[in-house]
């Protein structure tokens, strides 16, 4: 946790739960993926944390945006940004979306399929449009498999269809998985996406852009490469199968920008046991799968968590949220281990909490208030 976030928390006491943003953190970040892949120009996923005062550092910063729906460019397009830094990369759009998204200036789409194609021509004209290839998810924390993307064949068939319709066929997407581990990933999704690009060629038609989309890492329990480490594989994999030819790269992160950025305060409401004999304590928090923390599910993110009794003697609990939901519960079978005299009213952290948490609050379930956000 940064000291500024750290000096917040002190001097404000702010109620329970809620998730601190350090602005500085996500400058950093912003800077270090830059550095890393200077020839790739930035798209944020800001699905992982549309915050304003984020969305109005990174125009500042020169940065463009991954968006997914009509609202998320309204409220980008507030924040100031360009319209031709806007994407719109969800490939299940409305075509009155699409519509309002064009008339907004938008000019870059993603697609995946022939009724999604048909809808992009029908409205917005002449734009540059890419199609999204599948990846399995592999290797990933928080995979996106099947749901997006489509087979190579379809891909250029699909492409060679948008030339046709007064498309602009311009590159291909695809997304790893998010929070990906395995780096061997990247060379098998842009072998496949060079595939496509001399396919193209033979049809007449040259590609210019590839979207690699997300995967690059916050740091939660379970270590993952760094995003310089993601950033050579990307290089090595593109120099292997681009050779000279180097297309225009854009990357799409959205858990790396933020994630680290953010931590969460919550407050420990009960510490229980379910009989006589139970070793394992019940740890019920303040916050839980219905306050934001939803990427528990599964247990597929394993935050790392802090106390303020860390220093002394700790043993095994199971992690649960306030609902009345059997469902809200964070952590059984990770083997969570907490101090032996937490009690309620102590602050529990959760750290790089700052990605896909504060818009995956619902609405009001058991008079749950939305997890209250500072960008500091
Ligand atoms: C969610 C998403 C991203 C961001 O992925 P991260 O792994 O969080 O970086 C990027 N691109 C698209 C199309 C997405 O849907």
């Amino acid at each position: 946790m940064s000291a500024k976030i750290r000096r917040f928390l002190v001097r404000r006491q702010p109620e329970t739960p809620c998730l601190v943003v350090d602005l500085d953190v996500v400058r950093q970040n912003y800077e270090a993926l830059n550095k890393a892949l200077p020839l790739a120009t930035i798209y944020y996923a800001m699905k992982a944390n549309p915050a304003a005062e984020i969305l109005r550092l990174l125009v500042a910063l020169g940065s463009s945006f991954d968006t997914a729906s009509i609202y998320e460019i309204e409220q980008v397009l507030a924040a100031g940004a360009p319209a031709e830094r806007i994407s719109f990369g969800n490939t299940i759009k409305k075509q009155v979306d699409i519509a309002r998204a064009f008339s907004c200036g938008v000019r870059l789409y993603a697609f995946d399929s022939e009724a999604e194609l048909d809808k992009l021509a029908a409205v917005a004209p002449g734009s540059r449009v890419f199609c999204r290839i599948v990846m399995s998810g592999e290797g990933a924390d928080w995979p996106i498999g099947r749901k997006f993307g489509c087979e190579v064949d379809m891909a250029r068939d699909l492409l060679v269809r948008a030339a046709g319709l007064g498309l602009d066929p311009y590159g291909v997407s695809f997304h790893i998985g998010s929070q990906q581990r395995d780096l061997g990933q990247w060379d098998i999704a842009i072998g496949k996406t060079a595939m496509l690009f001399s396919a193209l060629n033979d049809a007449g038609i040259t590609l210019k852009m590839v979207n690699l989309g997300g995967g690059f890492p916050a740091r939660y329990k379970t270590e993952a490469p760094s995003a310089e480490r993601h950033a050579r594989a990307i290089m090595n994999a593109v120099t292997r199968h681009f050779g000279n030819d180097m297309p225009n790269l854009l990357v799409e992160p959205g858990r790396f920008m933020v994630g680290d950025a953010g931590i969460i305060q919550s407050e420990v409401v009960l510490v229980s046991r379910k009989g006589y004999d139970d070793d394992v304590r019940w740890v019920y928090l303040d916050i839980g799968k219905f306050g934001g923390l939803i990427e528990t599910m599964d247990e597929a993110i394993k935050y790392r968590v802090r106390t303020q009794r860390d220093a002394g003697p700790k043993s095994q609990v199971i992690i649960a949220g306030p609902t009345c939901d059997e469902a809200d519960v964070l952590y059984k079978r990770a083997a969570y281990e907490l101090p032996v005299d937490l009690k309620a009213g102590d602050k529990v952290e959760f750290l790089a909490a700052g990605a896909y948490t504060s818009t995956y609050c619902s609405v009001g379930f058991n008079g749950l208030p939305p997890l209250k956000t500072y960008c500091i």
